[in-house]
């Protein structure tokens, strides 16, 4: 049986990793900038998570969510406390898609209404609920039209009121910072006057921290730098350093009942495990700070750098915007310098390294990406 042919791929099998290092099978070394698409939190196989782990799946791997299992509670504790959301509560699914779309569900239930507000080049999850609150053509099929959703520019707070007004919106959803549709960041007083209006309209504001969230810009969620406070924030990629999990925070507003949302995998003791252990090492490695550090080293060594139009972002979420197709760029950078970076269209690269990237890799990137941009 062949696999269903839809990922473009780069001919390197990576067998070993540790740390932000990757080994292929031919033993060749690669730096990695890029976490698996912002995914490794705490840097691959780190000791203390794959301890955790193992330990964990000697114990008991899984059993369904119709008894207790304490490290959910250890784990909603935990993010209460790192996250400063120790009022609300969790819900704990497999992915960044499933938690969007359970967002959007809750925020349906909560205010009797069916429609939603996203923005332009957003990206929130490839299954037909999430795909749904996105406008990429390229990724949209017929069959996810199944919320009615409204399309506003990023930043742009009138044409979101003016949605508003005409009734009957469930929910905003926005990116911490916008991943896949280029490093964009909303400005604070756009997230702010996103509060205020879903507050005067009764609207649930999402907060999508899926791939800005976890630490990455420095802060546990990214909107923490605009000081707001949304209804419901979601989770995925990071969060168990590549173990699939997602989960939902959900203001104090709301109120459970059973069976309102439900999943069979979901909050797992693997993923719990993994969950604990990433928290474990963020805390202890001081990783939130380290991605603070790093990255804005990076940002200000990159930037003015010949043929870069411009560098957008924070802590290690990183957008290096090109007035060219940046694919011979991102090829030399793997094939000579053995170096993994992300894109995000085709005029950027787009880095999401493991928290734990040190001054020393940032600067054999500056190096490598500096003689690449020069010979080519
Ligand atoms: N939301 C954002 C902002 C993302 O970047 C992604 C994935 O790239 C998703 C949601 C979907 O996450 P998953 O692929 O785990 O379903």
């Amino acid at each position: 049986m062949n696999l269903f042919d839809v990922y473009s791929l780069f001919d390197v099998t990576p067998v070993r990793a540790r740390g932000c290092r990757i080994w292929d099978d031919a033993g060749q070394e690669y730096l990695d900038l890029y976490g698996g698409h912002a995914v490794i939190s705490i840097g691959h196989s780190h000791p203390h998570y794959v301890q955790a782990l193992t330990e964990q799946l000697g114990r008991i791997g899984f059993y369904s969510n119709s008894v207790r299992n304490p490290l959910q509670e250890e784990l909603a504790s935990r993010i209460g406390k790192i996250s400063g959301y120790g009022d609300y509560s969790l819900f704990l699914d497999n992915s960044g898609a499933e938690s969007n779309e359970n967002a959007l569900k809750l925020a349906s239930f909560h205010t009797g209404r069916d429609r939603v507000i996203a923005f332009h080049k957003s990206f929130h999850g490839r299954t037909s609920g999430a795909v749904a609150v996105t406008d990429n053509p390229a990724i949209v099929s017929p069959f996810n039209a199944v919320h009615k959703v409204s399309f506003c520019d990023l930043n742009d707070a009138e044409s979101v009121e003016k949605e508003l007004a005409k009734g009957g919106v469930a929910a905003v959803i926005v990116e911490g910072i916008q991943g896949c549709g280029g490093i964009n960041l909303p400005t604070d007083e756009f997230m702010q006057a996103l509060r205020t209006l879903c507050t005067k309209y009764g609207a649930v504001l999402v907060l999508d921290e899926v791939q800005s969230g976890y630490g990455r810009t420095g802060r546990f969620f990214a909107h923490q730098w605009n000081g707001i406070r949304p209804d419901i924030i979601t989770m995925g990629k990071g969060i168990a350093n590549g173990f699939p999990c997602g989960g939902i925070l959900i203001s104090p507003e709301f109120k459970a009942t059973k069976g309102m949302l439900g999943t069979t995998f979901g909050g797992n003791y693997l993923a719990m495990a993994a969950a604990l252990a990433v928290l474990d090492v963020i805390e202890d490695e001081k990783l939130i700070d380290n991605a603070y550090a790093v990255g804005s080293y990076l940002k200000e060594q990159l930037s003015g750098k010949p043929r870069l139009a411009d560098v957008r972002g924070r802590g290690l979420m990183l957008g290096l915007e090109f007035g060219e197709d940046i694919a011979p760029i991102r090829r030399k950078l793997l094939f000579e310098k053995h170096i993994f970076t992300g894109v995000a269209g085709k005029n950027m690269i787009r880095l999401l390294a493991p928290l734990c990237l040190s001054m020393d890799d940032a600067k054999t990137f500056i190096t490598s990406f500096e003689e690449v941009l020069n010979e080519a």
